[in-house]
């Protein structure tokens, strides 16, 4: 590993400043910079180790009823805060969807949204890859393209966001505080991140030095507790990236939706808000025909980006089958680990 230097500041403003400098990059639980760094994928010059900033480890409920998540909270801690998880199930239902027992003891809200994708080109150092090195080609076009984006992509780059998090996060319209080197700002989670596009290493918003320090839903998003789901097909049932994953949440006045909140992880590099698919199902009746016609909507603009046209299938159905889910209700407790989405459910028809 590269030798760096690493600095423990002990306010947000000093970190922002020791972050500001070229070649350096922020610590926290180190979950994938460490990876990256001993696989020599990145080799920074600094470390910014922001794990001993004080009040970025706590859950607020503001004045207005939205819901302030610092930073360094813990992915565990923020899945098993049952207030938390009462109001926002489905979100502790993809906290605990993601990664190990262990990773989500250490692993931070803020790094969640900074993971690198899980492309095996990237990590490969061997691999040209555009996004590691700009401009040295893209390995993955005619390789392994399974777990690759069919929505968003461009020739330079095909990689997908791998975060479960993000995905009913972006669905609830989060916004994401950032602290930098003018000062606080606030961007709506959806434009966090970017799509690949021909810089395809320009993966955020953020500019040198800006520091995640918060992530909060509005209190308007808790009207979906009571319907709402996260399902996350991936090939084994613990300890395993998505090959698609969807996050529906409904409004429901008996059997008419109200409003709907719809996103797809896994399909793009960013998590993937169904904005024309909400639409349709604003006012339809709660039901197979609105879902499958808000699948059909949400991949439209689909296509394979390789060997992966499965996935556009497999998003229509996960779609089809998130929405049934919710509309049949929430279930009072979050498991520990979510059940297949393969799994039938008493009561419930599953359409796809
Ligand atoms: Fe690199 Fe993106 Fe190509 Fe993967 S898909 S090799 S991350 S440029």
């Amino acid at each position: 590993m590269k030798s760096f230097e690493y600095i423990r500041p002990k306010t947000v403003q000093d970190a922002v400043a020791a972050a500001s400098m070229p070649g350096a990059a922020y610590l926290a639980a180190g979950t994938n910079l460490v990876d990256l760094m001993k696989g020599g994928v990145i080799g920074p010059d600094r470390l910014v180790d922001v794990t001993h900033l004080p009040g970025l480890d706590r859950i607020e409920t503001l004045g207005d009823g939205s819901v302030r998540i610092g930073a360094l909270v813990r992915n565990a801690d923020l899945a098993h805060d049952a207030a938390f998880a009462r109001s926002f199930p489905s979100v502790a239902e993809a906290l605990l969807s993601g990664a190990s027992a262990q990773l989500r003891n250490a692993a931070t809200v803020g790094g969640n949204l900074l993971q690198r994708t899980r492309c095996a080109y990237f990590y490969d150092v061997a691999s040209a890859c555009n996004k590691r090195d700009p401009g040295a080609g893209c390995e993955a076009r005619g390789g392994d393209t399974r777990l690759h984006a069919v929505l968003g992509w461009s020739e330079s780059c095909i990689a997908t966001h791998p975060s479960d998090f993000c995905v009913p996060l972006v669905a609830l319209d989060a916004v994401v505080e950032i602290e930098g080197q003018t000062g606080h700002r606030e961007v709506p989670l959806e434009a966090f991140h970017r799509l690949p596009g021909i810089t395809p290493d320009v993966e955020t918003v953020l500019a040198p030095g800006d520091m995640i320090v918060a992530v909060r839903l509005p209190a308007e998003a808790a009207r979906f507790a009571k319907h709402t789901r996260y399902l996350k097909v991936r090939d084994r049932t613990s300890y395993a990236f998505a090959v698609v994953s969807a996050a529906a949440a409904l409004h429901l006045d008996g059997d008419r939706i109200i409003a709907a909140r719809l996103a797809l992880g896994s399909v793009a590099m960013k998590p993937w808000r169904a904005w024309a698919a909400e639409d349709s199902l604003a006012g339809a009746v709660s039901g197979p025909e609105s879902f499958r016609r808000a699948a059909e909507i949400a991949l439209a603009d689909a296509k394979p980006s390789g060997d992966n046209a499965f996935k556009i299938e497999l998003a229509r159905r996960i779609i089809i089958r998130a929405c049934t889910l919710a509309a049949a209700g929430t279930p009072d407790r979050v498991s520990a680990l979510p059940a297949s989405p393969f799994a039938s459910i008493p009561g419930v028809h599953l359409h796809a």
